[in-house]
């Protein structure tokens, strides 16, 4: 990395994501960084760094953006069902030859309590469902549509913005972030008769009281997992991440090693 001043790419998109863009900032205060939304919501959070938003124009549009901006290094803390951005930060970074991080927070996993089904896609979760379940369908706005052939179910959807095509007659929509009180969730589960939860295995905390609610409740859980990504550097939690960082930065983790030059800071 010859360029002047070193420059990180924060792909963001979780709750990790802010505290990452911070302690960057503190502990790298002569580095350069950019955070990038995709904007698909409209609230989104102020990471206190420089922000751009909205999608780059696929693998070569971030190739672009890149080498435009200096880039010399790609962080990923994208959500973990935003694969195509992983895909694209792992690609562009292939070609590019320099470093990128991914964040990965854990899986969640069931406990003795939990009845779960476990499907692959939203596709297997539509057609899983048991023919008139009510459904709580916490799978986001733009998967909702895979459930929409299934005018035997009563969906609860809840996603922070509207959908692009309306839900199907007699489905009801809750508009909002995911509550962290699983009493909240038990409630609205009680107030709609909810049979069947069907989630996205999100990890972390912010998104769990559904998952809580569903094991008191008894009810089962249509458990999406997660898409599979390329293999790269991971770390689970932010501090290890900042460990992997700062080895980079250092010139001595395999990615700086890759890229040849380390940082210059
Ligand atoms: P995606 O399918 O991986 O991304 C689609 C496109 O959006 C990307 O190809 C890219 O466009 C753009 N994009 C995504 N993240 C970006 C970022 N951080 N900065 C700039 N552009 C970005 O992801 P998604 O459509 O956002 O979401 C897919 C799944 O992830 C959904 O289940 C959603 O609920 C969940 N999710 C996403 C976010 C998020 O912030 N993205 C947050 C929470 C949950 P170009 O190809 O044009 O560059």
């Amino acid at each position: 990395m010859t360029s002047k001043e070193p420059h990180i790419l924060l792909l963001a998109g979780t709750f990790e994501a802010r505290s990452l863009a911070k302690k960057i900032e503190e502990r790298f205060p002569n580095i350069r960084i950019t955070a990038s939304f995709a904007g698909v919501v409209r609230d989104l959070p102020d990471l206190g760094v420089p922000t751009r938003i909205g999608g780059f124009g696929g693998v070569d549009g971030l190739v672009a953006f890149a080498r435009a901006e200096g880039v010399s290094a790609f962080i990923d803390a994208t959500h973990p069902f935003a694969a195509q951005m992983s895909r694209n930060a792992f690609e562009a970074a292939s070609r590019l030859g320099l470093p990128l991080l991914r964040l990965e927070r854990p899986a969640w996993s069931s406990t003795p309590e939990d009845t779960w089904k476990s499907v692959l896609d939203m596709n297997a979760a539509a057609n899983f469902l048991p023919a008139g379940s009510r459904a709580f369908l916490a799978v986001g706005r733009k998967e909702i549509s895979a459930f929409y052939h299934r005018t035997d179910l009563i969906g609860i959807a809840r996603m922070i913005e509207p959908p692009p095509t309306p839900l199907p007659d007699g489905w009801s929509q809750v508009l909002s972030r995911p509550p962290q009180d699983p009493d909240a969730e038990v409630s609205l589960f009680s107030k709609h008769g909810i049979t069947h939860v069907v989630a996205k295995n999100s990890g972390g905390t912010r998104a769990y009281a559904k998952i809580e609610a569903a094991r008191r409740l008894n009810l089962p859980v249509v458990m999406i997992e997660r898409p599979v990504l390329p293999k790269t550097n991971c770390a689970s939690t932010v501090s290890k991440l900042m460990v992997k960082l700062g080895e980079i930065i250092a010139g001595q983790g395999s990615e700086g090693a890759v890229s040849g030059e380390g940082f210059q800071v």
